[in-house]
């Protein structure tokens, strides 16, 4: 279903225009507009999901499967080093956009900046042990 209110519905249901890469039944990708690198790249579901947690498994699955698809044409376009596949879930993790989406930004090894960045801390065993078998159960 399509959200009215929604950017990114209409960019990739073509209400909107946008730099078109790719366009299959269920996936557009598009240019990002203010790209982190050149080639900057959003692959978007046709349908709304707020983000990858809410939406449903073959959603998820082929869109990363598009993603790595469309990432190993922008590496060669690009001649880019690397390739960061990024997606965020929340205004905590970075989302701004509020239609789930996966980018992929060309990384080079002359840039000095990693972008996706995170501090590490240590850890304390006891309290892993209980995270993980917290969450094991939320699984279960
Ligand atoms: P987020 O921060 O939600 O993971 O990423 C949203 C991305 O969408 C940002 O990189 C932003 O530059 C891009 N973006 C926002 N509005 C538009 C738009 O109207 N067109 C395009 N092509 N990209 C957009
Ligand atoms: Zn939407």
């Amino acid at each position: 279903m399509k959200k009215d209110d929604c950017i990114f519905c209409k960019i990739a249901n073509g209400e909107i225009p946008s730099d078109t890469v790719y366009d299959d039944e269920h996936f557009r990708a598009i240019l990002d507009l203010s790209p982190a690198s050149k080639g900057h790249t959003l692959v978007l579901p046709k349908e709304h999901f707020d983000d990858a947690l809410s939406a449903d498994e073959m959603t998820v699955g082929e869109i990363f499967k598009t993603a790595a698809k469309i990432a190993a044409a922008v590496k060669k376009t690009m001649d880019c080093d690397g390739i960061n596949i990024v997606q965020n879930n929340g205004e905590a993790a970075g989302q701004t956009v509020h239609h789930l989406h996966v980018h992929i930004i060309p990384r080079y090894s002359s840039e000095k900046e990693k972008i996706v960045t995170w501090v590490q801390h240590e850890s304390e065993p006891a309290e892993q042990k209980d995270i993980a078998a917290r969450i094991a159960a939320k699984l279960s």
